[in-house]
């Protein structure tokens, strides 16, 4: 029988709740940080949650169950370089043929630690804030072209003091051949926890009123994942709390049948169908 267009749209439909393993994901190598930023949720982890660094077995489990992996980024709710081992999971990663990228408060960047940081990570992107600008210029004196190769960036998280000040940032990196780029502030809490009013009335200000609505259109459940530094696997960055959701361990659970489970499945048929789930409700703001 010849195909009609419902019945390719349904092998469409199962192709996409069945998507291929992915090529990136997002692993929090720990959840301790020197920084407490008032737009970020890590003041409101858990305190089973707080101060826990992924340990390299984990980190190896993970990368075992995904073979299709070409980079790893390194971020979460915690500032990566406060974990010891995370330079030792980099040459792993390198060993397995993938890249590494780094996303940093850069508060742990120093000139005895630059070479290390340049050599593990082929990417690295400084999240701004103080110490911004000296870990640039020790990064650059190690290796002056990190800019202009496109391998170090700075991100400017787009808070309303920050858009003010966002002109002399980008002027003042691009003169040592660093581009900023400008990252929508999104309101990562919950709906019902005490910060998410505070966090939305930020972002509408910041948006001029206007914000887009990402449910549907998101490409997290087909493309990519968040992985705790216990190893739970939730669907994306703006959900990293597992015990909101979590698909499985991949310390317990090679991811690659985390990512087959009925659950991740049903996720995905969710965003096809533009039918609401608890977890994407409130993703970024309504
Ligand atoms: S540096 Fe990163 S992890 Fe730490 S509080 Fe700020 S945004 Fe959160
Ligand atoms: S919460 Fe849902 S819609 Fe938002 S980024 Fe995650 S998977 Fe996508």
């Amino acid at each position: 029988m010849a195909p009609t267009p419902i019945s390719g749209l349904f092998r469409l439909r199962k192709w996409h709740e069945t998507a291929t393993l992915p090529r990136e994901v997002v692993i929090e190598p720990t959840t301790k940080c020197d920084l407490e930023c008032p737009t970020c949720l890590h003041k409101a982890i858990p305190s089973t949650r707080k101060g826990k660094d992924m340990g390299f077995d984990g980190f190896k489990r993970i990368l075992d169950g995904i073979p299709t992996l070409e980079q790893v980024v390194m971020s979460g709710l915690g500032e990566p370089l406060q974990n010891p081992e995370v330079l030792r999971m980099c040459t792993e990663a390198h060993l397995r043929g993938l890249r590494t990228k780094l996303i940093t408060n850069g508060m742990k960047i120093s000139e005895e630690n630059a070479f290390d940081i340049v050599f593990s990570f082929d990417f690295i992107e400084i999240s701004f804030n103080v110490a911004t600008i000296p870990a640039v210029d020790i990064l650059l004196s190690e290796q002056p072209s990190l800019g202009t190769d496109g391998r170090l960036i700075v991100s400017v998280l787009g808070t309303p003091e920050n858009l003010r000040i966002l002109p002399v940032v980008q002027s003042t990196l691009a003169k040592k051949g660093v581009r900023c780029v400008h990252v929508t502030l999104e309101n990562w809490y919950p709906e019902g926890s005490p910060s998410h009013q505070e966090l939305r009335e930020m972002v509408l200000k910041a948006s001029g009123g206007m914000v887009k609505k990402r449910f549907g259109r998101c490409h997290w459940p087909f493309s990519c994942a968040f992985i705790t530094c216990e190893g739970e696997v939730t669907p994306c960055t703006a959900r990293m709390d597992p015990s909101r959701i979590s698909f499985g361990n991949a310390f317990e659970t090679p991811f690659w049948a985390i990512w087959d489970s009925e659950p991740y499945r049903s996720f995905r048929k969710d965003h096809l169908r533009f039918s609401f789930n608890m977890v994407c409700q409130g993703c970024p703001l309504e």
